[in-house]
């Protein structure tokens, strides 16, 4: 079968970015024949961004009622918590010793954190921790100790995927063939949603529509997004708006084909931004009771989330980290 995996940080409440790019074309995928899927909480790589311990406690719980709601069945699929598979962290250090430092000189995270530092006058590296800057290696490990084939990903995530095959090609070349190389799956049809100030929607921007706001809240959050200030009449340019952004990933071509005509007819923002409401709201909203009913359980999703990581570890994990400590001379652990 194919292996598909798929992460979310555990960094914050999951937004309508994180189900339109991630949670619904990933268990849409996992129905499809010959797929075995691999969902996982990355809370590992939340701390990177977040020393708060309740909220990654808070967000993880959050982001795996929200796979659960959005139909993601555990019996079918590997549904995990990152650090419930002690074996990421230890393959992260063997691929580390492999990972040129080079490289992750030039990953973006890394230069965009060196490029904030410049521009405010201060040294390149100053705030950056170690744990920004090896990120592409915890990602790799993530991916190469499943030998996962396709991690669906945006633009954005290429020259991740990249770093893991070549970390993984490198550790092959020296111990032998024990790495899938990974391949770039790009989501063309894939939205990248604007967030409510027209950047990405992002849970580090502050800038999110939560997918599960109950619903007047959800209301609120619609009117609110920014828009131009033309008035009801004047046409306006649907390419460039984010409400008409938002309004086509959740809306059939018939539909968004009508609210195109309706742009350039003059729209009012009022009106655009009811029709967005009304559209996100019919999706959500049966998904939404089963979210609020999961997270008044959360002891029953623990259970989930240790069970698919015992399974996991037993089959996958434990027995490779086993061959590939033997493989770079470490002692064997059984
Ligand atoms: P963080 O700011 O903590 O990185 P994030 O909200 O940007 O969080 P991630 O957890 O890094 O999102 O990403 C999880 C998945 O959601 C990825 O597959 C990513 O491509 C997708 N995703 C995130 N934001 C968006 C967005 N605005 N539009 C479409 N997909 C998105």
């Amino acid at each position: 079968p194919t292996r598909i995996l798929t992460g979310i940080t555990t960094s914050g409440t999951p937004h309508l970015g994180n189900y339109v790019g991630a949670i619904r074309p990933a268990i849409a995928s996992s129905r499809a024949e010959g797929a075995e899927s691999f969902f996982f909480l990355a809370d590992y790589h939340a701390l990177i961004k977040v020393q708060d311990p309740a909220r990654v406690q808070r967000s993880t719980l959050e982001i795996a009622a929200s796979w659960l709601a959005c139909g993601l069945q555990p019996e079918d699929v590997w549904f995990y918590r990152q650090s419930d598979i002690p074996e990421t962290t230890e393959l992260t250090w063997l691929l580390t010793c492999v990972a040129g430092k080079g490289i992750l000189n030039r990953a973006h995270a890394y230069k965009a954190a060196v490029d904030r530092n410049r521009e405010a006058g201060e040294d390149d590296d100053a705030a950056v921790t170690a744990g920004l800057f090896m990120y592409p290696v915890l990602m790799a490990a993530d991916i190469l100790l499943f030998n996962a084939h396709k991690v669906p990903v945006g633009r954005d995530q290429i020259q991740h995927i990249e770093m893991a095959r070549d970390f993984g090609q490198r550790f092959n070349h020296l111990y032998g063939e024990h790495f899938v190389l990974p391949e770039v799956v790009i989501e063309e049809q894939v939205a990248t949603l604007p967030g409510l100030d027209g950047r990405k929607m992002s849970k580090s921007y502050d800038n999110t529509i939560p997918l599960f706001a109950p619903r007047e809240e959800l209301r609120k959050l619609i009117y609110s997004i920014v828009t131009d200030s033309s008035a009801p009449g004047e046409p306006k340019d649907a390419e460039a708006s984010n409400v008409f952004q938002l309004y086509r990933a959740f809306a059939s071509v018939e539909e968004t084909a009508r609210m195109r005509e309706a742009f350039s007819a003059g729209i009012a923002w009022g009106e655009a931004k009811q029709a967005l409401f009304e559209r996100i709201d019919a999706e959500v909203s049966p998904l939404r009771e089963r979210y609020e009913s999961l997270m008044s359980r959360p002891a029953e999703i623990e259970r989930i989330l240790r069970d698919g990581a015992g399974r996991l570890r037993e089959r996958h994990a434990i027995p490779t980290l086993r061959r590939l400590r033997d493989a770079v001379g470490l002692r064997d652990l059984s």
